[in-house]
């Protein structure tokens, strides 16, 4: 039986940037993923938002995203676009990127960082103690590892052997997506139906078709055929185009669902495994990354000894309700999107709403996860929230925030008095680093905040700690977060 400290069942998006964080914590993680490579057949994600490039920025790694799409505003509402392009951050847009670029660049850091993945099998189950987890693979080898985390998408094995809650809401909706040939010239663009909306237009090659559209009723699984496709394409738009030659047909749904729990002793779901709702807003792949990025460093010290294992109860604590908040604007955004006339009165309502700048930027900064908030307890406004990526002056040169948490280690960031912090016992663990900044400390939708002497920033880039030179509170905030001082 082969060992290893984590092993994460399924290498999507989630999983590759789990598997990285914890390879960046010297932690000894494999990944199990049924396909051969990073192939995405058809169309799911469309790109980045805001948050998701600033937390790759923080890894040093955006730049390899950045150049391979194209940069625009992305945030939206119920169609309703958002610009963010005045908010106070280095990535004041989103990124165009299909989710096939994003999981190649996801896959070639983690190639880098050598973690071995175990491709073309399947987990198939598992069974816990004390101790560890014993993971069975298809191929009838074992696995045995301190954590097993699932990462295994929306019909996550891991979630169901475990016996997690997926509770929610049903679908009320379900559409078809395909790429085929017609030889009727297709209704291109936007169609608003009663029950929502309907999208066609040309693909790459200028000859296929791409389609979204909604069925007439509510069908259950993904397994869909031709047949759906041409009845859901005349319940629309009254013909079917004389549709034929379907490269891709798949079928997705409004319904809502969130692990219960996302830890079950030695078990864990980030991703798909632990939320699935409507791709409305394009949020599903962000939180995903985001969810792998909140837990990759706890589950780290963790397992590297240095923090109890209650610093995972944290990981539940912070993402459940970022999830649960996806789920309800994802189910606000399809009612929205139904075409009857009051829906679309009220839609129009929202709409002038979100033109006013207060709501506007509230609501981009939910949607580009610009404003998430953790809830640390009362303090200063930067406690829990992003830290901004300040442009500092250190000794010599210039440092900007994000390149101090490139190597996922967490920093006490002295703006004070240089040499005014000691940090001996978590020197091992935690960066300290003595610099000045000038400018003004400024927030998305708060607006500027006020500066302070020294704040310490977890791996992930939110505030742990903001203080002043009495350094009230740094001890409890450092083991905490990081574990219990060193013995002299
Ligand atoms: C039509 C559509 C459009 C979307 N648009 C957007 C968008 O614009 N923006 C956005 O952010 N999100 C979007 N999403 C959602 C996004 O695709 C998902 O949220 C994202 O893929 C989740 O990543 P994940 O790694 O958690 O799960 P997945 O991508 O589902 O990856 C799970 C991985 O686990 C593997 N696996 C499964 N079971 C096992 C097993 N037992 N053993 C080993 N491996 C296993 C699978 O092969 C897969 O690679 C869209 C989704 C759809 C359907």
């Amino acid at each position: 039986m082969t060992e290893h400290a984590v092993v994460i069942a399924g290498g999507g998006p989630t999983g590759l940037m789990l598997a990285a964080e914890l390879a960046l914590a010297r932690v000894d993680v494999a990944l199990v993923e049924r396909r051969a490579d990073q192939k995405v057949p058809g169309r799911r994600a469309g790109g980045l938002h805001a948050r998701t490039i600033e937390v790759l920025d923080q890894r040093g790694i955006a730049d390899r995203f950045l150049s391979q799409g194209t940069i625009m505003q992305v945030a939206g509402f119920a169609m309703i676009s958002l610009d963010i392009s005045d908010f106070p951050t280095r990535h004041n847009y989103g990124l165009a990127l299909t989710q096939e670029h994003i999981e190649r660049v996801f896959a070639a850091w983690v190639d880098e960082l050598a973690v071995p993945i175990y491709r073309e099998r399947e987990v198939t189950g598992f069974a816990q103690d004390d101790a560890g987890v014993g993971v069975e693979l298809s191929d009838g080898r074992s696995l045995r590892a301190k954590y097993l985390v699932g990462c295994d998408g929306g019909r996550s094995l891991v979630r169901k052997t475990a016996g997690i809650d997926f509770p929610g809401w049903d679908p009320s909706l379900t559409y078809l997506i395909a790429e085929v040939l017609m030889t009727e010239e297709p209704a291109l663009g936007i169609r608003r139906n009663e029950r929502g909306i309907n999208a066609m237009r040309k693909l790459e090659d200028g000859t296929r078709v791409g389609v979204v559209l909604n069925e007439p009723h509510v069908r259950q699984g993904d397994t869909a055929t031709l047949d759906d496709l041409r009845e859901a394409l005349v319940a629309v738009y009254g013909s079917d185009f004389g549709v034929h030659d379907v490269t891709y047909l798949s079928r997705f749904s409004d319904a809502a669902r969130q692990a219960a729990s996302y830890r079950e002793r030695r078990v864990l779901l980030a991703g798909d495994a632990a939320h699935v709702h409507s791709p409305a807003g394009g949020q599903g792949l962000n939180i995903g990354v985001q969810d792998a990025m909140n837990l990759g460093w706890k589950l780290a010290q963790v397992v590297n000894g240095t923090s109890p294992e209650s610093l995972l109860d944290t990981y539940q604590a912070e993402r459940h309700p970022i999830g649960a908040r996806v789920l309800k604007n994802t189910l606000a955004q399809t009612a929205l999107g139904r075409g009857d006339e009051r829906t679309k009165a009220l839609h129009e309502n929202l709409s002038e709403l979100l033109e006013m700048d207060e709501p506007r930027k509230r609501y981009a900064a939910m949607m580009s996860g610009l404003d998430i908030h953790y809830d640390l307890g009362d303090g200063h406004p930067l406690l829990g929230r992003r830290m901004p990526d300040l442009d500092l002056v250190p000794a010599n040169g210039t440092l900007r925030v994000f390149t101090l948490l490139h190597d996922a280690r967490p920093v006490l960031l002295n703006l004070g008095e240089p040499g005014g912090f000691d940090n001996t016992p978590w020197a091992d663990r935690v960066q300290l680093i003595d610099a000045k900044y000038d400018g003004i400390w400024e927030l998305p939708v708060l607006g500027a905040v006020a500066a302070r002497a020294a704040v310490l920033i977890r791996p992930d880039g939110y505030v742990a700690w903001v203080g002043d030179r009495t350094q009230r509170g740094i001890h409890d905030a450092l083991t905490t977060w990081f574990g219990p001082p060193t013995a002299a």
